[in-house]
């Protein structure tokens, strides 16, 4: 009896050693009201009490971020450091307001925003990449046994100024976090309990996803799955920090995990996304010579142009190339602006554009090891009369350009035709 003690209360002393930093992050959706951040504290009180440190990352009100933007689009004046401090303050309303919700409930805890850390960025606006977070005062936090809350997609660049990181950036700050803490684990708490073998709000039969790689997520985020902002997955990947997609509702529920042990069951393909707001673009009769698409590019690109999909064909005989590439549809307007301002240096006849358009992509690592799947892809279009315009691949994933239309019915196609409605 006198050994079983001295072992209980040795396991004991180690459980006590050993607690765990944990980052949670609460999206607009579960702190969209007041009602909700007590709610949303409720959880940070039950990892709090089960002995772990944390850091609780926020991000604004669902709908507050639009807002602000909003009031400083009206203005018409471009200054981009001011547009960062308006617009990066909906998240300190919710850092302020989740602490008080945790003092209330006898968890001690202080906000933190951006500068206060410092979470150090580079230099530009709107679109900051996050170089450096230095945990000290955080670390100094856990000591006097507090909750740090962080509000999410902000920072301070070298010249002390606010900046945001990008939209959806607090998932990134919650990784970024993790990562200089060597957390155990961050947490993204969302309205959905994980990721989907498609957006359940329009495909049916559906299935929760329990494990991701962090290359299947990069994919399915970029490609249109929303749970996850890209950068912050790319982040997590590099910086190996594992990230569950857990959801508020239901906070028992370990959600998705996504991380890079993913052993591989025979699924060629694991995700069907989508996204409708794509434009294509096409330059007819471009010259063809060396550095007319390096020409092209440089110019969108230095306009922060996010150009997708390219596809070029040449005619030998005329020395002439068509140039089709796709670019959001909110950076249509301005990308054809550009391109006409190109034609005193590059020589093409005319710019074509197309909008209702939306690209829909299988991924899966399993592709990698599994010939045919683009066959049976385009196959399963066919079948359905969707007709692709565009078409293209990485090693992991497959995306087609189709009239906008037809968005539902080929991912629920595509959905069922590669089984992802039986696992
Ligand atoms: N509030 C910011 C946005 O709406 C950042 C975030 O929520 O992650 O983009
Ligand atoms: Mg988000």
């Amino acid at each position: 009896a006198n050994l079983n003690s001295q072992i209980t209360s040795k396991i004991y002393l180690i459980t006590i050693i050993k607690m765990s930093i944990l980052v949670l992050k609460f999206g607009g959706t579960s702190v969209a009201s007041v009602e909700l951040i007590e709610s949303a504290a409720k959880i940070v009180k039950s990892e709090y009490e089960a002995g772990n440190n944390l850091v609780v990352v926020v991000s604004a009100m669902s709908g507050a971020t639009n807002i602000l933007i909003d009031h400083v689009n009206k203005i018409n004046y471009d200054d981009d450091s001011e547009y960062d401090v308006v617009v990066s303050s909906g998240e300190q309303v919710t850092a302020g307001l989740m602490s008080i919700c945790l003092n209330k409930l006898g968890v001690p805890s202080r906000s933190w925003m951006g500068w206060q850390i410092p979470i150090i960025t580079s230099d530009s606006h709107r679109n900051a990449v996050i170089k450096r977070v230095i945990p000290d005062a955080i670390l100094k936090n856990f000591d006097d046994k507090k909750v740090a809350v962080v509000a999410g997609f902000q920072g301070i660049s070298s010249d002390g100024r606010i900046t945001t990181i990008g939209r959806g950036g607090s998932d990134n700050t919650a990784v970024y976090i993790a990562a200089a803490l060597n957390a155990e684990r961050c947490d993204i708490y969302t309205d959905v309990d994980g990721v989907y073998t498609s957006d359940p709000k329009m495909t049916k039969n559906v299935k929760r996803l329990d494990k991701v790689s962090y290359e299947e997520m990069i994919e399915m985020a970029s490609q249109g799955a929303k749970v996850l902002q890209t950068a912050s997955v790319e982040s997590a990947m590099k910086h190996d920090v594992d990230v569950n997609v857990r959801s508020t509702f239901n906070p028992k529920d370990m959600g998705t995990k996504i991380s890079n042990d993913i052993e591989s069951d025979n699924q060629a393909v694991t995700g069907v996304a989508y996204s409708k707001d794509e434009a294509k673009i096409t330059l007819i009769d471009v010259e063809d010579k060396p550095g007319v698409a390096a020409e092209i590019f440089n110019k969108l690109a230095e306009s922060s142009v996010n150009v997708d999909m390219i596809v070029q064909n040449n005619f030998i005989e005329r020395k002439m190339t068509n140039l089709t590439f796709t670019v959001p549809m909110i950076e249509l307007e301005r990308s054809i602006k550009l391109l006409n301002d190109l034609k005193q240096k590059i020589n093409f006849s005319k710019v074509l554009e197309e909008k209702n358009l939306s690209k829909v992509s299988i991924i899966g690592s399993g592709m990698r090891n599994q010939p045919g799947i683009a066959a049976k892809m385009f196959d399963c279009l066919s079948k359905n009369n969707i007709n692709i315009e565009v078409i293209s691949t990485s090693e992991i994933k497959i995306s087609v350009l189709i009239n906008r239309e037809k968005t539902e019915k080929a991912v629920s196609e595509l959905h069922s035709t590669f089984n992802l409605d039986k696992i």
